[in-house]
């Protein structure tokens, strides 16, 4: 089965952690500092706080731009359920903003006409979490500017994205969004294992992240309540967590960026070949933006029922049926279980709902060969025809 995501590792890649092994420290070393520089200074800005998930780092960035009960956190349904949960986490309300159907990204038009209402019933949200789908970075000029509107703070979900550009600028560069989420899951671009990480430009919420991400330990903070703490004294200012990386994962990270741009070229390659190959059958194809450069993490095409004669589910399992791991990303996450019960039902976002029922991604990562690649095509050409 070729998959329709996975990871690149290389016999750096294995050294560097191996190394980490038979070193001093598991964690709490010097790869940790390394490879939050690394991420830091590829997209340009100040400070990376690396976390064990980009789950985590979307729960510690809303903490730290003080979200809790009462609040209101707003997402699109075309994501992963995390983006949605950190709310959850904080004890703050959920709610959704429909998505564009051609860039599949949160639609700045629906977020403008949500907002003129919100303000209007005096329930506007504290944060916004835009979702860079498929490694294509939002419109963030005009998310920046309506946050400056309606007050609210945006953390970008980039978890798709690290490696993509935005007005010829690094995803994460913090021009636009208060805080950037990357994750570091083994299908994403690059990969700790498990990771994730918040970049910012904000020295305060830096060290707020840091403070959350482990127990809510400050261990520069002045010790006016034990004056009398020697070298052994740490001090919790706060209830944080543990969320930290270890150095074994983040030598992986460390090694791993330095292929980040091979990776990204990688990926636009075949995705300008599918681009290419897939133009004549009846499937919408992903948009390109002319200001964005995509990182590619999905490669997703739109099944037309009509066209083909076969429904989406069907084309999904002749497709797996022919050794292609393909998926979906993403069922609306308020279709899940847990969100109808809080009063979601479908029909809500109308636009991700109509992009979900064609949605396929088939195989996209760097290490796709490009005789898997053409039997991808070829594949989807019979079906098309079939
Ligand atoms: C993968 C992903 C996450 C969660 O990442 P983890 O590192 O697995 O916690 C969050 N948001 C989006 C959009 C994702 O794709």
């Amino acid at each position: 089965m070729i998959p329709y995501g996975r990871q690149d590792i290389s016999e750096a890649d294995i050294d560097a952690v191996v190394t980490v092994l038979r070193s001093d420290f598991l964690t709490q070393g010097s790869q940790v500092p390394a490879f939050e520089a690394a991420v830091a200074a590829y997209c340009g800005t100040e400070f990376a706080v690396a976390c064990n998930s980009a789950t985590s780092a979307l729960h510690i960035a809303c903490l730290a731009l003080d979200l809790g009960p009462g609040d209101l956190l707003w997402t699109v349904p075309n994501t992963f359920l995390a983006t949605a949960n950190c709310a959850r986490y904080c004890g703050a309300e959920v709610d959704f903003v429909d998505i564009d159907f051609e860039t599949r990204n949160l639609s700045v038009e629906c977020l403008e006409a949500k907002l003129r209402h919100a303000k209007q019933a005096g329930r506007l949200p504290k944060i916004v979490i835009p979702v860079d789908f498929a490694g294509q970075s939002c419109d963030m000029q005009a998310i920046k500017a309506l946050s400056q509107t309606y007050g609210f703070k945006v953390i970008e979900d980039a978890s798709h994205a690290v490696g993509g550009r935005y007005q010829g600028r690094p995803v994460g560069c913090g021009e636009w969004a208060d805080i950037t989420i990357f994750s570091f899951h083994p299908v994403k671009i690059v990969t700790t294992g498990e990771g994730g990480m918040a970049l910012t430009k904000n020295p305060e919420l830096a060290q707020r992240l840091v403070q959350y991400r482990s127990h809510g330990i400050d261990r520069h903070a002045p010790a006016d309540v034990f004056d009398s703490q020697g070298q052994w004294g740490y001090q919790m200012m706060e209830l944080g967590w543990n969320y930290r990386l270890t150095d074994i994962q983040a030598a992986l990270g460390v090694s791993q960026m330095t292929r980040l741009d091979q990776f990204v070229d990688q990926r636009s390659v075949l995705a300008a070949r599918y681009d290419a190959q897939l133009a004549a059958l009846p499937l919408t194809l992903p948009k390109h933006e002319s200001n964005v450069a995509s990182a590619w993490h999905l490669y997703v095409i739109g099944w037309d029922e009509s066209a083909s004669g076969l429904s989406r589910a069907e084309a999904f399992r002749r497709l797996r049926a022919a050794g292609i791991g393909v998926n979906v990303h993403y069922i609306p996450v308020y279709w899940q279980p847990y969100y109808r019960q809080l009063g979601f039902a479908p029909g809500y976002c109308p636009n991700a709902e109509r992009y979900y029922a064609g949605a396929i991604s088939i195989p996209m990562y760097a290490s796709l060969s490009l005789e898997q690649q053409d039997r991808v095509i070829r594949t989807l050409q019979e079906l098309c025809q079939a």
